[in-house]
């Protein structure tokens, strides 16, 4: 615990981004904050390595805080090179949707930037379980009113949970990496997407393909009509400078 305490002191907890591309036509149209710890300010450190620790531990809503901050601060820099739509999306965890708090993190988020181009997208994962509450409904509609979206991510890999669309009014579904990996190869996965594509049409949302790796799958997503495209065909996850210097100044 006081390792991390000590971290979250020394900014440990940085933003990597990585590039949302619209299916259609190519273009960059937001981005994913993906949280790293740079230990010691050495070694870059992957959530998936640390993250069921600071959840346990309650540290999660306050790093989040952190690295919205971080974000809000280089955005709020760059904000007159944006023109067009642009999301900026951030992974939130299942114990902070039932905290009103992060209703007013948004809101100071949006509001700081202050720029009708920029908007806001959480993203929960599919792989905690997330309790309906009164709470937790005050917080999508809070969210909602501000004009948030909310992804439901890693779709069909955690308990698949279609009581989720059913309970809380989610705006996109994330195609995990797990089912675009095999497009192409394994007729299954084409199938699998294929009905979820399908089922957000029918629900009214929108989808994104994460893991898009090469030309095959991003061809297959859009033939699929999957909306979004994220992977490292696109670009990899990058540090916040590096992300602003290589897709708002190149
Ligand atoms: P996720 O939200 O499903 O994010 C996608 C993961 O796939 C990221 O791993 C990303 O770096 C990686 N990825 C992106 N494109 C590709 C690709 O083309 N191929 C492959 N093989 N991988 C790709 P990362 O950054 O290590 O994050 C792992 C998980 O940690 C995330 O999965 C998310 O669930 C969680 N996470 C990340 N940042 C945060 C955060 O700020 N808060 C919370 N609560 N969870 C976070
Ligand atoms: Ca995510
Ligand atoms: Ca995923």
């Amino acid at each position: 615990m006081d390792v991390i305490k000590s971290a979250i002191v020394n900014n440990e907890f940085i933003p990597f981004l990585q590039p949302l591309i619209e299916s259609k036509s190519g273009k960059l149209v937001g981005c994913e904050v993906l949280l790293r710890w740079n230990y010691k300010n050495s070694v870059i450190i992957h959530p998936d390595e640390f993250i069921s620790f600071i959840e346990i531990n309650a540290m999660i809503i306050e790093i989040t805080k952190g690295i919205m901050y971080q974000v809000e601060c280089a955005f709020k820099d760059i904000v007159y090179k944006i023109s067009e739509s642009f999301t900026i999306g951030f992974n939130i965890s299942a114990t902070h949707c039932n905290d009103m708090d992060i209703v007013n993190d948004c809101c100071f988020f949006l509001s700081a930037i202050d720029s009708e181009y920029i908007h806001l997208n959480l993203e929960i994962t599919e792989r905690e379980y997330l309790q309906h509450t009164t709470v937790s409904q005050q917080v999508f509609n809070g969210l909602h009113d501000l004009g948030v979206t909310l992804s439901i991510d890693d779709f069909g890999t955690g308990y698949s949970n279609l009581i989720y669309l059913q309970d809380f009014n989610f705006d996109i579904i994330k195609i995990d990496k797990k089912f675009v990996k095999y497009v192409g190869i394994n007729n299954t996965s084409d199938d699998i997407i294929s009905c979820v594509v399908s089922l957000a049409e029918h629900l009214k949302l929108k989808t994104v393909a994460e893991g898009v790796e090469t030309n095959i799958q991003a061809d297959r997503m859009r033939e699929l009509n999957v909306d979004y495209l994220q992977g490292y065909l696109y670009g990899h996850p990058l540090p916040l400078n590096s992300f602003i210097d290589t897709w708002f100044y190149n």
